[in-house]
């Protein structure tokens, strides 16, 4: 099913993509929040892909799949139709304007309030942008350690490196507990963190490394935290 649940200010059509049994556990992951962040939105048309195949094990997964392919088409280079290096600025940042919403951040409070999502997914990358940061993971909650354990094994599997400067002294390497970032309040990842779950993989540019392991690294993360939240309930 697709729904369009907000226009941009340009009068493009956000649109949501919803399949699975509608009393089903909500997950939302969404697509190029930032201006080149393109590698969350590739990862999504191969979740699509498996949806649209009836012998793919992904739906042996009992949740409600949402995701929004594109969420900023606006500030997309060149129309979205090229993707290039790009440095955002601060009014583009949709995921952090909810005191002064734009179009993009109302539809995804909105939806927040409709889904009451279990896991959020804002597919943010760093390969848009002219450094090269190595992995980090910003997570609404504590992690237990074996699930730590298992996104660092999904990490360096696909040949990524994860940050050295960047540590939670509970989680360990790469991650970041997203309530010590300065003005959280003004995301929307603390909205959706009253909901459940919200975890960022931030994927870097690494010339060596093939892009489709940069989609893999986000999507089986979401994957193993999907089933984990599964598991408890
Ligand atoms: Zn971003």
């Amino acid at each position: 099913m697709i729904n369009t649940i907000g226009k941009s200010a340009k009068g493009h059509p956000i649109k949501l993509y919803s399949y699975g049994q509608a009393n089903a556990p909500q997950v939302l992951l969404y697509g190029l929040p930032d201006p080149g962040e393109a590698v969350g939105a590739s990862g999504l048309l191969g979740l699509l892909r498996a949806l649209k195949d009836p012998h793919h094990l992904i739906h042996q997964m009992n949740v409600r799949w949402n995701f929004i392919p594109c969420l900023n088409i606006d500030d997309q280079p060149n129309d979205g139709l090229t993707l290039e290096l790009v440095q955002k600025e601060q009014h583009q940042e949709v995921d952090w304007m909810i005191e002064q919403p734009r179009p993009e951040t109302s539809a995804l409070l909105n939806l927040n309030d409709l889904l009451n999502p279990v896991f959020t997914f804002p597919m943010h990358d760093e390969f848009h942008c002219e450094e090269v940061l190595p992995c980090y993971f910003p997570v609404s909650h504590e992690l237990p350690d074996h699930i730590c354990q298992e996104i660092s094994t999904i990490i360096k599997h696909y040949g990524l490196d994860i940050s050295p400067d960047i540590a939670d002294a509970k989680m360990g390497q790469g991650f970041l507990d997203m309530f010590a970032i300065n003005d959280i309040h003004k995301s929307t990842f603390a909205q959706f963190a009253k909901k459940g779950l919200v975890f960022i993989c931030e994927v870097p540019r690494k010339e060596e490394s093939h892009h489709k392991n940069l989609m893999a690294t986000q999507l089986a993360c979401a994957f193993l935290l999907i089933n984990a939240i599964q598991l408890e309930s």
